[in-house]
């Protein structure tokens, strides 16, 4: 993985360049943006840059020794500590305590990459900053977040933040096309539903996926229709299926998006996400209130946030969705408040637009 393969980020690879060119680069970077932008991969690009044998500071040679240690994960000088179940655990960064006391051993630069940072508990984040505080010469240590608040500040104060964008529909779309040799129309549906994320993207050039997705948004469209024993019923049944509870309150949010998109803009199709179902969704809008739609989309992310933050039962959320659902509003779900405390709002408003 160099640079050159990183799709959407020429920002902030332009000034990770520059940096290198002029030896300006700080011992600490926190990389933030949202899920499957390119972070963690901007991260092994960097190191493997930073240790490649060839003259060249723009670009790793993917050819050397060291590229390809760092493609095996065999390099020693590339350090990745991410979390194990929830969290970071604290002996992850002890360990790392330990191995800073020797210099790198290939006589580059030891890269630590610490993979969603904002996992790691008080204690874990103490010990990392004691290390941020007087950073050992020769590491460069990269922390990725989704946002700098999300870290402790003193750790983040510690750290130059490198702000990741959403990648754009139409450089994903060319990606898909270019290097995947997805058809037009297919490539353009599959990056306007991967939000921005590259990785999501190729996730979903899986067929299961996208039918996956096409079933649980039928399903959405016809709650409102059955009896509440047969919610109960479609609940149960998807919580036995194998698919990520995070990705399906992600196609709900973005349905009920197109949904007030469809109010907005009179039933035109131009700016719906969920293009391949552009044909079913003006009937499926015309039954909810456009007031509801909103709130019903708060609903989504705090169900959203909360599974971030806590295990929720599979088949208590997802009755939680479709009763939020059925009631067109989230605000009747008797979830909703339980779950506010653990709310991490998105602007709607952004979303839609966006
Ligand atoms: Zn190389």
């Amino acid at each position: 993985m160099s640079f050159s393969a990183i799709i959407g980020q020429d920002r902030v690879l332009r000034l990770l360049r520059h940096a290198l060119q002029h030896g300006r680069l700080p011992h600490a970077l926190l990389f933030a943006g949202l899920d499957g932008v390119g972070k963690r991969r901007t991260a092994l690009a960097l190191a493997r840059v930073l240790n490649c044998e060839s003259a060249s500071s723009d670009d790793s040679c993917d050819r050397c020794l060291s590229c390809r240690k760092m493609a095996s994960g065999n390099h020693p000088d590339l350090v990745v500590v991410e979390r194990e179940g929830q969290f970071i655990r604290i002996d992850r960064i002890r360990d790392l305590q330990r191995r800073l006391r020797f210099r790198p051993l290939e006589g580059g630069k030891r890269v630590i990459l610490i993979h969603e940072a904002e996992t790691m508990r008080t204690e874990a984040g103490n010990a990392l900053l004691k290390i941020l505080e007087e950073p050992p010469p020769d590491n460069l240590f990269i922390l990725t977040a989704p946002d700098s608040t999300a870290l402790l500040p003193t750790i983040a104060s510690r750290c130059l933040c490198l702000r990741f964008q959403a990648v754009t529909r139409a450089a994903i779309a060319a990606h898909l096309t270019g290097v995947h040799a997805v058809p037009p129309e297919r490539a353009d549906l599959v990056a306007a539903l991967a939000g921005g994320s590259v990785f999501r993207a190729l996730a979903l050039l899986d067929d299961e996926e996208l039918n996956r997705r096409r079933q649980l948004l039928e399903t959405m469209a016809r709650i409102r229709d059955v009896a509440p024993t047969e919610v109960l019923a479609a609940a149960e049944r998807w919580s036995g299926d194998k698919g990520d509870l995070s990705e399906d309150i992600e196609w709900a949010k973005m349905w009920a998006r197109d949904l007030l998109v469809t109010h907005l803009e009179a039933g035109g199709t131009e700016n719906l996400i969920n293009q391949d179902l552009s044909g079913e969704l003006g009937a499926v809008a015309a039954r909810f209130d456009p007031q509801d739609l909103p709130r019903l989309f708060d609903t989504l992310c705090a169900l959203q946030g909360a599974l971030r933050h806590q295990h929720l039962n599979k088949r208590s959320s997802l009755e939680a969705l479709f009763f939020a659902l059925r009631a067109g509003t989230g605000k009747d779900s008797p979830w909703h408040e339980p779950l506010l405390p653990a709310l991490e709002r998105e602007p709607f408003v952004r979303v839609v637009h966006g």
